[in-house]
């Protein structure tokens, strides 16, 4: 990577009712707080855009939230303040029930070149009990719908281990994706995360669950037959078609310095990382009194930040390539070293001098891998 690159993140906390798994900051889809986001992002970016002198943004991600929500004059009006390159990847996120021919071409008319659709699954009545806005004709008409739109990279997001979800209703979903234009796909399994509406209902929800045998299968299945159309896998829960890889999550993976702008957004800039508080109000309010919207800093001592750093780029099964690591992060420390050869002595990565990379083995236990060298 080169030490110029840098992207942007902006949340659009907006969405018209809150999914019962969602963890994330959320507000209720209105006008009054469409206006106080713009005004507050706007004075944002006023105070960061310094920061970002010299530096080459790679990428432009409109996160959420559902950020297809602001309609295309909102996205433009944002975009329209950053600096734009050639070859820059702007991806916005979108739900199935809000895309349009119409809004798929305005949207890339202004420069939308990649969009993520919460999909998650392609069976009606996981989709209810997920509180998902939309069905299953719905979503495939909007992957179409967004491709005829003239934006060929599509990328959707599945969720596995779901409530009352069998192999069988798994298997059904996946076969479904092969006569789709997709580039691209994220994996994710549902966790029930504290101060969700699932989490109230664990204790209904648990019998439900499917068994980690059953997860596991899951898991196989998918990593299995997603090659098989073309989806190859290139992170633990990333699968794209050849040069289709994010650009922007790699960033994430490959330590590349971001800024997050509006409310709960991360950053990772110098080293340090940082949040926005997560309230609208409080967010507008802070910048409209020049005062910092960040309510949480860490910077990691050394050795703990090169070890995060190393843990999160092996994601990538193209492996770490160490030399590369250490000149631009410092060297990993002997500690690290021997986490790295207990975990080779495992089974779950192979280690050479120039390069860590996981194995199969490795992939299944990645939480334990981390573990070990965090
Ligand atoms: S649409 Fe996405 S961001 Fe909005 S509530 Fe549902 S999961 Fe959360």
């Amino acid at each position: 990577m080169n030490s110029k690159e840098a992207s942007l993140y902006v949340h659009i906390p907006f969405c018209t009712k809150k999914c019962p798994y969602c963890h994330f900051y959320v507000v209720p889809d209105k006008d009054p707080f469409k206006q106080q986001l713009l005004t507050a992002l706007e004075l944002e970016w006023r105070t960061l855009s310094p920061k970002l002198e010299g530096k080459n943004i790679v990428s432009i991600y409109f996160g959420g939230g559902t950020p297809s929500l602001m309609g295309s004059s909102g996205i433009e009006k944002i975009l329209n303040w950053f600096p734009r390159i050639e070859s820059q990847e702007i991806t916005l996120e979108a739900n199935p029930e809000n895309i349009s021919l119409k809004l798929m071409q305005e949207m890339r008319s202004i420069g939308i070149n990649r969009v993520s659709i919460g999909i998650q699954t392609l069976d009606n009545l996981l989709l209810k009990r997920l509180g998902r806005g939309h069905t299953k004709d719905t979503a495939l008409r909007a992957i179409e719908t967004t491709f005829e739109a003239g934006i060929e990279n599509i990328s959707i997001d599945l969720m596995y281990e779901l409530p009352g979800q069998t192999l069988a209703i798994w298997e059904e979903t996946l076969q479904q994706l092969a006569p789709l234009p997709l580039s691209h796909l994220s994996l994710y399994n549902l966790t029930i995360e504290p101060h969700t509406t699932f989490y109230k209902q664990q204790k209904e929800l648990t019998p439900h669950l499917p068994s980690p045998e059953e997860c596991l299968k899951m898991l196989n299945t998918a990593t299995s037959y997603l090659p098989k159309i073309g989806l190859e896998r290139y992170e633990i829960s990333a699968f794209a078609k050849k040069g289709k890889h994010s650009r922007h999550n790699t960033g994430y993976w490959t330590a590349r310095p971001f800024l997050g702008l509006g409310p709960s957004a991360f950053s990772y800039w110098d080293k340090k990382r940082y949040r926005n508080v997560a309230n609208l109000t409080t967010y507008a309010q802070a910048l409209a009194e020049k005062r910092s919207p960040v309510d949480f800093e860490e910077t990691l001592p050394y050795p703990d930040n090169l070890n995060e750093l190393l843990a999160v780029e092996l994601r990538l099964l193209r492996g770490v390539h160490l030399p590369t690591f250490e000149t631009r992060h410092g060297s990993l420390p002997s500690s690290t070293l021997t986490a790295l050869t207990d975990a080779a002595v495992k089974g779950w990565l192979t280690l050479s001098p120039s390069e860590v990379k996981l194995t199969k083995q490795g992939l299944l236990f990645y939480d334990s891998l981390a573990a070990l060298i965090i």
